[in-house]
């Protein structure tokens, strides 16, 4: 019967959610998912149809076929993570906004193993009783490290805080003004302090803190003094920070504690392959630092972390403190570290532990694959593209080591169809999506940050979004 108003004839002409359920690959995914889950996607999909035809918008096409291709692409779409694997050809190798540290193969290898099953997370076999959750990495952490204790807290952030929240609320902490630093756009060592409810005791001036500085701050209110490693900045020129065995010297005589944030987390020394400044945590406690902190997913290459090592008595008290229970880490996160710290055991770190591996992947290797690699795009992508290799850098990232860019070869592409901000945005949409850096008018692509098993789908992905 056809009335006056089309529209309403349209709607009309909607099939109802049993009609589409009864098609064959709707009742797949009945099976694969539940009724109630497809009913409900089916009638969102409806509804969207309804509010088109009532808008007068494009007349959808109200075919049961036509609806099903679209109840179809939903369902895929809802059940696609959100979370996703993405190539990292930014040459950032700890890229916050992309996770920071992949996990190596031993890391993943413990997680999969411990992850759908029980595990002696807070029990003891031997004795057949209840333990502390931090009892088996510790014993790891102090051979490593060579100090008498630490615990492990959900990020570096959170270790900072509980430090100064244990050991020095309502009293003074003493920080070089040079130190105060913010790390990650959210992360300020003032701030961080204030809420701690620490009183913060600025000494010396930007660019020169001396030993005799902190000597002329602590009194009877001091409760630590805190060093922290000025990771995403460095002042250049006239400069002085005492060193840590100067400040050791003064904190034993004044009987204060002395704390350093050393932020990365460095546990083997780089400085061979380029990367200056980065302390290692072993070297500050050799040097004196009663405590140190650091993250687990930044040099170290483990899973997102904060350590806290050093003196037994200062570990114990930061134990007891009732926020620990808010920091604390869960099963999935102590496995995938001790897997992790296992390759620093066996001194196989800079072999097994992938932000490392990437780190110290010599110039020419990078040469040579891009290069290669460069040939093989050339052979297949469209003649609207001209694909150059020049040398350029790579860099640490996550707030590490700013004055230690890396060597690389990097791939510069440039298209005569699409502007460098389409052609990003055209990668970005690929699958798995690919995330490069812009210059100027080109999209650069550096292969450092690239894993080899990655070239196959990334040359797809680049072709794809060339043509
Ligand atoms: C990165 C960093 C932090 C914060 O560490 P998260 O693990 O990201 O919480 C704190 N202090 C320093 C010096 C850092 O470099």
């Amino acid at each position: 019967m056809k009335s006056e108003n089309p529209r309403l004839d349209l709607l009309r002409a909607i099939p109802a959610v049993d009609q589409l359920l009864l098609r064959p690959r709707m009742t797949e995914w009945v099976a694969r998912a539940s009724r109630g889950f497809v009913v409900a996607e089916i009638q969102k999909v409806l509804a969207e149809v309804r509010g088109e035809v009532r808008d007068g918008r494009a007349a959808p096409s109200l075919e049961a076929e036509a609806l099903e291709g679209r109840v179809l692409e939903r369902l895929h779409r809802s059940l696609s993570p959100r979370l996703r694997a993405v190539i990292n050809a930014t040459g950032v190798v700890l890229h916050t906004n992309l996770g920071r540290a992949p996990l190596s193969e031993n890391a993943r290898r413990a997680l999969s193993e411990v992850s759908g099953q029980y595990a002696n997370l807070e029990y003891e076999l031997a004795a057949g009783a209840r333990s502390h959750r931090d009892q088996l990495i510790e014993e790891l952490l102090v051979e490593i490290l060579g100090c008498e204790a630490a615990t492990v807290v959900n990020n570096n952030a959170a270790a900072v805080f509980l430090i100064l929240n244990t050991l020095a609320a309502g009293r003074e902490v003493v920080v070089s003004r040079g130190e105060l630093v913010e790390i990650g756009g959210s992360f300020r060592i003032p701030d961080i302090l204030a809420r701690s409810g620490a009183i913060l005791r600025e000494v010396g001036t930007t660019n020169k803190t001396r030993a005799s500085d902190y000597e002329a701050a602590i009194g009877g209110e001091t409760a630590l003094l805190l060093r922290v490693h000025p990771s995403n900045y460095r002042i250049r020129g006239f400069t002085e920070r005492p060193e840590l065995g100067d400040l050791r010297e003064l904190a034993r005589r004044r009987q204060i504690p002395l704390v350093e944030d050393i932020g990365s987390g460095c546990l083997v020394d780089l400085s061979p392959h380029g990367i200056r400044d980065e302390p290692t945590a072993q070297a500050s406690l050799a040097a004196g630092a009663d405590l140190v902190c650091f993250s687990g997913d930044k040099l170290l290459g483990g899973p997102q972390a904060g350590v806290i090592a050093g003196a037994r008595l200062l570990v114990e008290r930061i134990r007891k403190n009732p926020l620990m229970r808010t920091y604390r880490v869960e099963k999935l996160v102590y496995s995938a570290l001790e897997a992790t710290l296992a390759s620093y055991r066996t001194g196989r770190a800079l072999e097994e532990i992938p932000v490392l591996r990437l780190i110290t992947m010599p110039v020419e290797d990078l040469r040579r694959r891009s290069r290669r690699f460069a040939r093989a795009l050339e052979k297949a992508a469209p003649s609207a593209i001209t694909v150059e290799c020049i040398a350029g850098h790579s860099v640490v990232g996550g707030g590490s080591c700013p004055d230690s860019p890396l060597e690389t070869m990097l791939l510069a592409l440039r298209s005569s169809r699409f502007s460098a901000n389409v052609l990003e945005q055209r990668l970005r949409s690929q699958d798995p999506p690919i995330i490069v850096r812009l210059e100027e008018d080109r999209a650069l692509v550096d292969l450092r940050t690239v894993f080899e098993w990655q070239e196959s789908p990334l040359r797809k992905g680049l072709i794809l979004a060339l043509s």
